[in-house]
C-alpha cells in the first residue's frame, strides 16, 4: 500500500480527502502543522505528500522547501490563493501539482491515481540483467552496473539499448549503425567495433570474456544478458 500525508491545518478539509484516499486504497496520515509534517516524513517512507499553502506554524513554502532540501518526493500544493504569479511560484519551490482551493476531492482523488500510474509505468520503463547487476533505465538513458552508475555516451547507449532490445538476436554492424546513427552515416563498420570495445569496459566484469555485449564471429553482435 502506498503511504500520503496530508498537511492541512483545516481538518474537515483533510478528513472528507482522507476518506476518498483511503477508499481509492491508500494509507493515508493526517497532521495539521507543518513542522509535525516534517518529523513525520522523516519517519515513514511517502510516496506522495498533500501539502496546504498556509498552515499555522510554518507555511507551506518552507515544508515544501525543507522536504525539497533532501526528497524528491512528489508534492501536491494546496492553496486558496489563485492568482497566476503565486501558482508559478508554487511551482518554482518544488511543487509537482498546484490545486486551487476549493478544490474536489474526487478530482484530486483522480490525480493522485493518475501519479501512481504514472510511477508504476516509470518502473516499468527499468531492465533488469544478472540478477540485477546490470540495469538500465530506457526513460531516463541511465545505465547501472552494481548499482552504480556508468557513464556511457549517448551514441553507446544507443548501441547497447538496440542489442538488448534485439533479445538476443544477432544485430549486424550495418544494421547497428542504421539504429544508432542513421541510414545516412557513411563512416566505417569498425565505428561500432570501437564503440562496442568502449562499452564492454564500462559495463562488463572482464571485457575480454563479456557476458553481456556477445560478439557472433563474421555477423555482429548480440546481447547475452539474462
Ligand atoms: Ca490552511
Amino acid at each position: 500500500m502506498q503511504n500520503i500525508l496530508i498537511i492541512e491545518d483545516e481538518e474537515t478539509v483533510s478528513k472528507v480527502l482522507k476518506a476518498y484516499l483511503e477508499r481509492a486504497g491508500y494509507k493515508v496520515y493526517c497532521t495539521t502543522k507543518g513542522l509535525e509534517g516534517i518529523e513525520l516524513f522523516n519517519k515513514i517512507d511517502f510516496k506522495l505528500v498533500i501539502l496546504d499553502l498556509m498552515l499555522p506554524d510554518i507555511d507551506g513554502e518552507e515544508v515544501c522547501r525543507t522536504l525539497r532540501g533532501f526528497s524528491d518526493v512528489y508534492i501536491f500544493m494546496l492553496t486558496a490563493k489563485v492568482s497566476l504569479s503565486d501558482r508559478i511560484e508554487g511551482l518554482n519551490i518544488g511543487a509537482d501539482e498546484y490545486l486551487p482551493k476549493p478544490f474536489s476531492p474526487r478530482e484530486l482523488t483522480a490525480r493522485v491515481n493518475a501519479l501512481f500510474r504514472r510511477l508504476v509505468s516509470e518502473n516499468d520503463s527499468i531492465l533488469s540483467f544478472d540478477g540485477g547487476k546490470l540495469k538500465i533505465d530506457k526513460e531516463k538513458r541511465i545505465v547501472k552496473v552494481n548499482e552504480e552508475v556508468v557513464n556511457l555516451t549517448p551514441n553507446e547507449f544507443d548501441i547497447l539499448y538496440a542489442l538488448i532490445a534485439g533479445k538476443g538476436n544477432v544485430l549486424t554492424r550495418e544494421q547497428l549503425i542504421n539504429k544508432v546513427f542513421g541510414i545516412d552515416f557513411d563512416g566505417l563498420d569498425r565505428t561500432i567495433d570501437v564503440h562496442i570495445k568502449n562499452i564492454r569496459k564500462k559495463i562488463e566484469e572482464d571485457s575480454r570474456n563479456p557476458k553481456y555485449i556477445l560478439t557472433v564471429t563474421k555477423l555482429g553482435y548480440k546481447f547475452g544478458g539474462e
